[in-house]
């Protein structure tokens, strides 16, 4: 059992004021692994006063300190990619694979991506009679998901090193341990006492007092579109600059002039990654309708190459993390069904073999239409809705009918028509056939997806208020 009880608060690992905790679950095996601190309002209170006496020496920094800064702590974050892989692996229930190809990496890359962009970024111009420099927000409160532990701290985490703003984080209590490591990461990389902070504790608590904390410059969130919809409405008592990362039900279209093998392998490849627990996940799959004999058939050829299974074994896809949310893809499952979707495979209950653990059946649903609950509501876990379409006209307008505007994916063989389809999705997020993420390129959502963007210089930009000064020489 890990008994990790403590807060890390200017450069210390120190004891909760509180006495309650939080039980962490392995969700392969439904055993509480460990512990931690259920933080209260005074923990909060140390952290942010911490990072508030670091900020006037932090925010002086240079660029070349912080860029240095950032590479220690990549070769830090390096020399424990063990213990990072175990971690993920654990508390997230990913196959271990699958925990260092994805996760292990996608943390490393942030930090990389942010010493890089420092390198030539524009903290000052000059444009006609005006200076413009720009200053670090201040400091940063930081709140994150479960379902990417390494890559939604570590985004915002570089972004904020490298603007100079101090920060308090608070991590999800589901996936709380791989957090903890990044702390001891930056222990070791040498971060200045008090401009990194971690409190643990829960959403009500933590979360709502950094959202309305008078001391906090900005709230960066990444989460469900309703918990940023409460953190918009308590950041605006204190005029809080706000990034919202949230929710999305991503369309993937599929031209005519698309290989069906190809394109229905990027469809399964896409919603069986990470238990279908991605916000970018394409959940609807829009297909020309005369190609729906063949690509149904392709979907099922596809869905083994995917296994389902333990975390330690060679699997790609592991349980879901919670009971609750094991309930909550029933439910859907359920609606699918009512609501007169036909299951082409998959349904209720977990996979044969696989009873201890919250695991469940890769689900496919066609003939959806689109202005169904599963069409419109994000589901988060590997359930794909296929919807016919007759002409790519249409298949458009139904791609942009959704709150959401988080990703969009386009597969085809038609240059033109693929930069149309992608130019056309109101999304934040295109991917043109199997185009792989560029980290230096902004990431974020149009319409209830979020406010803001992340990654690269664009993430930098978050962390800075621009300054105009008239008149100097
Ligand atoms: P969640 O909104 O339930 O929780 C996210 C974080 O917010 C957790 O740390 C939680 O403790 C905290 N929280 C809960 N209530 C709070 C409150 N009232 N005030 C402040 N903080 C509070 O989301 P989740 O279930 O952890 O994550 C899944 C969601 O995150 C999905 O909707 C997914 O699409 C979204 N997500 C978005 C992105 C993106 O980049 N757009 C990336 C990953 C996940």
């Amino acid at each position: 059992m890990k008994q990790y009880l403590k807060h890390y608060i200017n450069g210390a690992w120190v004891e909760s004021t509180g006495q309650n905790t939080i039980e962490v679950l392995n969700p392969a095996t439904e055993k509480t692994i460990g512990l931690i601190s259920a933080g209260t309002e005074e923990d909060l209170n140390k952290a942010v006063a911490a990072a508030r006496r670091a900020f006037p020496s932090f925010s002086e920094t240079t660029r070349e300190e912080r860029i240095a800064l950032l590479e220690r702590i990549v070769t830090a974050y390096e020399q424990r990619k063990a213990d990072i892989i175990d971690a993920v692996t654990e508390e997230l229930g990913c196959p271990r694979s699958r925990s260092e190809q994805v996760h292990y990496n996608m943390g490393l890359v942030h930090f990389k991506q942010a010493a890089e962009s420092l390198k030539d970024f524009t903290f000052e111009e000059k444009r006609e009679n005006s200076t413009i420099v720009k200053d670090s927000i201040g400091v940063s409160g930081l709140i994150t998901p479960w379902n990417f532990p390494t890559n939604q701290t570590s985004i915002k985490i570089a972004g904020a090193l490298a603007a100079g703003s101090p920060m308090v984080l608070k991590p999800a209590s589901m996936t709380p341990y791989t957090a903890m490591i990044l702390a001891e990461i930056f222990d070791t990389a040498g971060v200045p006492k008090g401009v990194f902070n971690l409190v643990n504790g829960s959403g009500k608590t933590i979360g709502n007092a950094i959202s309305s904390h008078p001391d906090i410059d900005l709230v960066s969130f990444t989460g469900s579109t309703a918990v940023g919809e409460q953190i918009m409405k308590r950041a605006a008592t204190t005029i809080k600059k706000i990034t919202l990362e949230l929710g999305g039900k991503s369309p993937l279209i599929v031209l005519d002039d698309a290989d069906v093998q190809e394109a229905s392998d990027i469809a399964v490849s896409n919603i069986m990654n990470n238990t279908g627990q991605v916000c970018t996940a394409a959940t609807r799959v829009l297909v020309p309708r005369q190609m729906k004999a063949s690509f149904e058939k392709e979907l099922l050829n596809a869905l083994p190459n995917y296994p389902v299974g333990d975390p330690q074994n060679d699997v790609f896809t592991g349980p879901l993390i919670a009971e609750k949310i094991w309930d909550r893809v029933q439910y859907y499952i359920q609606k699918g069904i009512d609501e007169g979707a036909n299951l082409l495979t998959g349904g209720l209950g977990k996979p044969d073999g696989l009873e201890t653990g919250f695991y469940v059946k890769p689900t496919i649903f066609t003939d959806v239409q689109n202005d169904m609950t599963i069409a419109q509501e994000e589901i988060f876990g590997p359930v794909m809705s296929v919807i016919y379409y007759d002409s790519l006209e249409e298949a458009i307008k139904i791609a942009n009918d959704t709150t959401y505007g988080l990703a969009g994916y386009v597969v085809g063989k038609d240059e033109a028509t693929l930069s149309h389809v992608a130019r056309s999705i109101r999304a934040g997020r295109i991917h043109v056939n199997r185009g792989k993420s560029d980290y230096s390129a902004p990431f974020g959502g149009f319409k209830h997806s979020g406010i803001g963007r992340e990654w690269g210089d664009y993430g930098i930009e978050e962390y800075l208020e621009p300054k105009t000064i008239v008149g100097l020489e």
